[in-house]
């Protein structure tokens, strides 16, 4: 039997993403918001687990009241109970901040279903902010092995052997449980949802832990804009200029060498 807990993040559907000039923040009012792909993934790979194994997955998400949405599409996919980490303190958050915040929330939901998790499933990145930072600081956090980038894993009793995308192919590694796995894309694609499931998950009460939470012990040090060591100096949406040079007509060497030359000519090289 397995204790699965899968950290999901609700990401904007779009590339055409609005920075509020004041805040550094992204503006998410408004914008379709979907569960963070390779946490779509990672999601799947615990259910995976679970289906051969037993055991429960446990789904949560830190974000404002519309990242519920994200849990019921997970909660329709095989995820058993959901947690919605969610405070204004909570809010300016950087990696570092999220991070502390997801891995009290996780002592906070042990607490109350009196339960450990063997293994946490994270996605590798998350396609907004991009940093791949949140799921090894949650491991520091709470002190757990980790394991990045892993497309597929076996158990053998407390031992799990991970398949770990490199550049070069792939590693096997070793991790004794309990412990936290990042999860890039996987050869299997996550499932689809089924109506009965849907409405099922609609139906499905997602419990809200907040920062008065008794269970959630947290040094307010360390949350929100104030317990973000990032400083934003700047924001810009970084203006796309077309003006690329096509070299056409010339033979490969000879391409080449004209490309040399304009690099030359441009001080690149
Ligand atoms: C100064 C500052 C202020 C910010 N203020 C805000 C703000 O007000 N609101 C806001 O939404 N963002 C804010 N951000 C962005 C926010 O810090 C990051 O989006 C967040 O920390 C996650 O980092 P990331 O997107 O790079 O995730 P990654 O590190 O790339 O995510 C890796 C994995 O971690 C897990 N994960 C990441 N975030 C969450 C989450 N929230 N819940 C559950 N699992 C998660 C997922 O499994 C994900 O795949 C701010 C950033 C800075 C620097």
């Amino acid at each position: 039997m397995m204790n699965i807990l899968v950290c999901v993040k609700q990401v904007p559907d779009t590339t055409e993403i609005k920075i509020d000039p004041v805040k550094h923040t992204l503006i998410r009012e408004g914008v379709p918001s979907i569960v963070n792909p390779f946490d779509a993934c990672a999601l799947e790979m615990a259910v995976r687990l679970k289906e051969k194994e037993g055991g429960k997955v446990t789904v949560a998400t830190m974000g404002p009241a519309q990242a519920k949405n994200a849990l019921k599409e997970c909660l329709s996919v095989g995820a058993d109970q959901a947690f919605l980490v969610t405070d204004r303190a909570f809010g300016g958050s950087d990696t570092l901040a999220t991070s502390y915040i997801l891995s009290r929330a996780v002592k906070a939901i042990e607490a109350k279903t009196g339960e450990t998790f063997d293994v946490i499933f994270c996605g590798k990145q998350a396609i907004d902010g991009d940093t791949a930072q949140v799921g090894p600081e949650m491991a520091e956090h709470m002190d757990l092995p980790h394991v990045t980038l892993a497309t597929g894993l076996e158990l053998e009793g407390r031992k799990m052997r991970v398949v770990r995308d490199t550049d070069e192919g792939h590693d096997i590694v070793e991790v004794e449980l309990p412990a936290l796995v990042t999860v890039t894309k996987t050869p299997f694609d996550p499932r689809y949802p089924s109506i009965k499931s849907k409405m099922a998950a609609n139906r499905a009460v997602i419990t809200e832990i907040t920062n008065s939470d008794p269970d959630m012990v947290c040094d307010p040090e360390c949350l929100g804009l104030h317990g973000s060591p990032t400083k934003v100096k700047k924001t810009f949406t970084p203006n796309q200029s077309k003006d690329g040079v096509i070299i056409t007509g010339e033979a490969g060497a000879d391409a080449a060498m004209k490309l040399a030359a304009m690099l030359n000519d441009a001080k690149i090289i």
